[in-house]
């Protein structure tokens, strides 16, 4: 439980997952990041597990109920990324991913924030001019444990002697009422603006998604909701990103969205995100996976780790203001010119310099004074 203590300072207790690949080289450098921040601030207790790849080596499986249950008992998660080449081979309920998808579901963590932020020095990686992307900062809510990802019946069965695939499209109220609350309640602490997507024309779940957003409404009526179909949503978040602020919507669509915004901001490297449940407890970590191509050499993007720092603090440990101080210092290394290989500017440009993750996180915590 995040306390309060009697002189102001909070405390916390933080799990740190750092898994394999460039997951676990750059959690070092996170932790760095996150004690620094939060020095004379937050008390933190970090505790560190295995999970994923080194956790089949050591333990024979991705995670091991004891990992799970100190998940379950902290303030928040902070993980690198799982999985690689070495694990490729086994079956798929013992492989690495496995070890997430248990810890998402162990901890019912059934809303996926995915930021997409551009920082400003980045504008020329977007793939849009930077006019159109500049000063983005647009938040997606997608609902994580539900939807046709996990809808039954499900597989592919062979009738007469035709192949036919199925999978199902379900929620219920309730799912669709507890991630409209968060959603709303995120909007509240941003700018008050929400916009509700789903496919209301064609398919009735979605029509009962629409209907039970705007039944929740009814509680956040200083939020202004709208709605689109998930066809037009697209089309608007690649024509006019700005128009955005929150979006929230169902698993597959959410999926397929937060991807395209992703892109809008330029690299893996820079992406983090956040799993959360009901409590606000919940899994932060960076969009990426364990980059095996580089792994080991110094050369990984630690921002989206230290990013998804930020996001804990804001989200998980109610500390907005060491979230800022991250993102303005991220800023402003990027405005010195430090960049890591994934995110050097195609063209020569002597402003710029690359840095390997080492030396991007010192620059990080000297900024952080
Ligand atoms: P990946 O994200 O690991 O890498 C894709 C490409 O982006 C690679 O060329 C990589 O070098 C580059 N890249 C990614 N993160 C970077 C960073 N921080 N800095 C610089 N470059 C970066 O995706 P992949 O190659 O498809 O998957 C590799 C392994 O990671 C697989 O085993 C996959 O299952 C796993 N994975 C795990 C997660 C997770 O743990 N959440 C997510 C995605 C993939």
């Amino acid at each position: 439980m995040v306390v309060q203590t009697g002189y102001g300072v909070k405390s916390a207790q933080i799990l740190v997952l750092p898994g394999d690949g460039i997951g676990a080289e750059i959690m070092p450098h996170a932790v760095r990041v996150m004690r620094k921040v939060t020095e004379g601030v937050i008390d933190l207790h970090v505790d560190e597990a295995d999970a994923g790849g080194i956790s089949i080596d050591k333990h024979g499986v991705p995670l091991t109920p004891e990992t799970l249950r100190a998940a379950q008992e902290a303030d928040a998660v902070l993980l690198g990324a799982v999985g690689g080449p070495k694990w490729d081979d086994l079956p798929v309920e013992q492989k690495p991913e496995k070890g997430l998808l248990g810890l998402r579901s162990g901890l019912d963590a059934y809303a996926n924030l995915r930021p997409a932020i551009l920082f400003e020095p980045l504008a020329a990686a977007s793939t849009l001019q930077p006019q159109f992307v500049s000063n983005l900062d647009m938040l997606i809510v997608r609902e994580l444990t539900g939807g046709i990802y996990f809808g039954e019946p499900r597989g592919v069965h062979v009738e007469g002697n035709v192949r036919r695939g199925v999978n199902t499209y379900v929620y219920d109220e309730t799912e669709i009422q507890r991630i409209s609350r968060t959603a709303f309640e995120l909007a509240r602490k941003r700018s008050h603006k929400l916009c509700s997507v789903d496919k209301a024309n064609v398919l009735e779940v979605t029509q009962l998604w629409r209907d039970v957003v705007n039944e929740v409404h009814a509680d956040y009526q200083d939020v202004e909701l709208t709605h689109l179909l998930v066809d037009n949503a697209a089309m608007q978040l690649v024509r006019e990103p700005k128009q955005f602020d929150v979006i929230v919507t169902g698993n597959m669509f959410g999926d397929i969205l937060s991807d395209v915004a992703a892109m809008l901001t330029g690299s893996l490297g820079m992406l983090p995100s956040a799993s959360l449940n009901s409590d606000n407890r919940g899994i932060y970590e960076p969009v990426h996976g364990t980059a095996p191509d580089i792994a080991g050499k110094n050369l990984a993007n630690p921002l989206a780790t230290i990013l998804s720092v930020a996001m804990m603090l804001r989200y998980g440990l109610d500390a907005g203001e060491q979230a800022d101080r991250i993102e303005q210092a991220v800023d402003k290394v990027l405005a010195s010119g430090y960049r890591t290989g994934d995110i050097m500017p195609s063209t020569p440009d002597d402003s710029i310099q690359q840095v390997g993750t080492d030396a991007m996180t010192d620059a990080v915590l000297q900024e952080l004074g």
